[in-house]
């Protein structure tokens, strides 16, 4: 099951399957949970020794977003008339689309920019572009690894609707709609449309999007330092029930270094991340 909530923002009334929402996040182990929630609130648990220090000694308190102003899933939501969950707030960078939460048919970010990275073909496709706040990230993350002997390509980014329309037409096809459902997504469905995410690759594993890519020095790399550039593995080993994907070990999602500091430091997914306490 993938966890989710709706609430009807308008008629107050939660939608069938908003019942089911995701609750073990805070009902861990004790230890787990007081860690989970210094990092989530910013609450650092009270060391006695610091304690004692000098009011002049302490750090100036900088304004950071705390837990508490997160865009919770099931309030970026509104349902439809045919019952479908439609995100609202498109241009953030914590926005999650997935398969209970659907983007716009029309909905194109107005940011679009190709970044500065290598990629494994030549033409100069719309599936090149990021939303401009992630092309440059990814443009130092890529520098970065290249400084470190890695070999990144960027192999696909935005993805309008009607192009994922297409591509999931094709998939089920070919492989039948359930295994295309898990390994690709339904128009309105797809992150790549949000033109915060890029698939890469290396050509260890030939430039394919292959769970084998985790197992290069670049996959291992990206999973222990992407967030340091504002990006996840947006869909985990073992977090399949959640994310509803399988493992990606080649898909980035963009969502800014703090964000991604705390998902990552965390373990979790972006769902588990925005999921209402
Ligand atoms: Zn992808």
């Amino acid at each position: 099951m993938i966890f989710g909530t709706v609430l009807i923002l308008s008629g107050c009334k939660p939608v069938d399957w908003a019942e089911k929402q995701w609750n073990a996040f805070f009902n861990v182990e004790t230890a787990q949970e007081e860690k989970w929630k210094e990092i989530l609130y910013d609450q650092p648990t009270p060391n006695p020794d610091e304690s004692k220090e000098e009011p002049s000694k302490e750090k100036p308190s900088k304004e950071e977003p705390t837990q508490k102003d997160l865009p919770w899933l099931e309030e970026t939501v509104t349902v439809s008339a045919d019952g479908k969950a439609v995100v609202q707030n498109l241009d953030d960078l914590l926005i999650v689309a997935n398969k209970e939460r659907n983007l716009p048919k029309d909905y194109e970010p107005t940011d679009l920019v190709t970044p500065d990275v290598p990629f494994p073909f030549k033409e100069d496709l719309p599936k090149k572009k990021m939303r401009k706040e992630a092309a440059l990230s990814l443009e130092v993350l890529f520098k970065v690894a290249e400084d470190k002997g890695l070999e990144l390509l960027a192999q696909s980014g935005y993805r309008s609707y009607d192009t994922q329309d297409s591509i999931f037409a094709f998939n089920a096809e070919q492989k039948g709609e359930e295994i295309a459902n898990k390994t690709s997504s339904k128009p309105g469905q797809s992150e790549h449309q949000t033109g915060l995410s890029m698939d890469v690759t290396s050509p260890e594993v030939n430039y394919e999007l292959t769970e084998a890519f985790g197992d290069t020095k670049e996959g291992k790399w990206l999973a222990e330092n992407a967030h340091k550039y504002g990006f996840i593995i947006r869909y985990l080993k073992g977090k399949e029930d959640i994310t509803g994907y399988n493992y990606e070990p080649w898909h980035l999602r963009y969502v800014g270094v703090e964000h991604a500091n705390k998902i990552h430091q965390l373990g979790i997914t972006l769902e588990e991340y925005l999921q209402k306490p």
